[in-house]
């Protein structure tokens, strides 16, 4: 599941585990003082709750459209619930830490005195001052003087 749920941290940096631990940790406060971050993670039990009850009859829906009855029409009622259990929690939430989560990694493997980029993640080490991008993404490269501040 380390594709869908990656740490984020790159594994290329000299780092111990005890380093990775506080990075992360580091990280989980950066992420924590933006409360949209809060409201954003809570939409997924709450989609979840929202539709859990319809779930059944939007699978069993779906084996009609399908054409498939007895067994297949059982097995999609059954499975309905767990599909959205799975898309909601293991789908959306990697979404999130993607999207939510990694850029805070970056930005607290950056206060532990790594250049990475703070979009991708990717060690910006041997790159002379001149280069102001990214050679993976692309975005603009923030001197690391500016994130070891507060
Ligand atoms: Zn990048």
């Amino acid at each position: 599941m380390s594709w869908l749920w990656p740490e984020y941290v790159n594994h290329d940096l000299p780092l111990t585990k005890q380093e990775r631990k506080a990075i992360h940790r580091d990280a989980w406060m950066l992420w924590w003082v933006n409360r949209w971050n809060i409201a954003l993670y809570l939409t997924l039990p709450g989609f979840y709750l929202l539709t859990v009850f319809f779930a059944s009859d939007v699978g069993g829906l779906v084996a009609t459209l399908i054409g498939g009855g007895g067994l297949v029409l059982k097995l999609f009622r059954a499975g309905a619930p767990l599909a959205l259990f799975v898309i909601c929690f293991v789908v959306g939430g990697a979404v999130l830490q993607r999207f939510r989560f990694a850029p805070c990694v970056y930005r607290a493997t950056r206060r532990h005195g790594y250049d990475v980029c703070s979009r991708c993640g990717y060690w910006l080490r041997g790159l002379d001052d001149d280069t102001k991008h990214c050679p993976e993404c692309g975005s603009a490269r923030e001197p690391i003087t500016e994130v070891t501040a507060g």
